[in-house]
């Protein structure tokens, strides 16, 4: 990569850090997939129970098999039929897991993590419940400020999940959010974390990747 676009990254990606620190956050850089995991299976280490948001970018690190391989209890509701009482059970005990890993749909460089759900349980387990959560974000996640991270929902995130999940919503076609109607809408809540909440025990990790929509 040229060194004047990793040197621009850095700044972006170091802000980013700094300002998710002074709202309480606990914030770190990732240079790859590998520091990463090491550091998940360490967050993970006192843990007997890990919980699964709906999230690529935490799959895509293979780290599920091998929480699973430590012998933690793992809520993956991907891992079961959807709409079943034992996928929503699942949902419902990532709430209440000693770890939940989950990613975001933006970050802010002013220190604000921003999410929306179909469902609301990612953004639940995030804010009050599990012991500690962990945000795993590609610095592809980042934008400058909350009406950055609103754009970013509406052009990138909603559209692109909307396509993985093969809703017949109206941004599959258009690329970007109409605010639709649409019985299988997927944006129903939209959660923005300015502080780290009372209770709660939240570390934000940016991979030096483009990982997840
Ligand atoms: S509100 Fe509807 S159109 Fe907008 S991103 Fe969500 S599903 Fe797509």
């Amino acid at each position: 990569m040229d060194d004047f676009v990793k040197a621009h990254e850095k700044i972006i990606i170091d802000t980013t850090i700094e300002s998710l620190e002074k709202h309480g956050f606990n914030a770190r850089f990732l240079p790859n997939r590998e520091e990463a995991v090491r550091f998940i299976l360490d967050l993970a280490a006192d843990c007997d129970s890990v919980g699964i948001a709906g999230t690529h970018t935490v799959r895509a690190l293979g780290v599920v098999p091998m929480l699973e391989r430590a012998g933690k209890t793992v809520y993956d509701h991907w891992s079961l039929k959807p709409g079943t009482p034992e996928e929503l059970d699942c949902r419902r005990r990532q709430m209440q897991s000693d770890l939940f890993l989950v990613s975001a749909n933006a970050l802010t460089m002013t220190g604000e993590i921003v999410n929306r759900d179909g469902c609301g349980n990612r953004i639940n387990a995030m804010t009050f419940g599990p012991r500690k959560v962990l945000v795993v974000a590609g610095k592809n996640k980042i934008v400058s400020d909350l009406d950055a991270a609103i754009a970013r929902l509406e052009e990138v995130a909603g559209p692109t999940r909307a396509m993985s999940l093969n809703r017949k919503t109206p941004c599959v076609k258009t690329g970007y959010c109409m605010d639709c109607d649409s019985p299988e809408r997927i944006c129903r809540i939209t959660s923005i974390i300015h502080r780290q909440p009372i209770f709660s025990n939240i570390t934000v990790c940016i991979l030096d990747e483009d990982l997840g929509y």
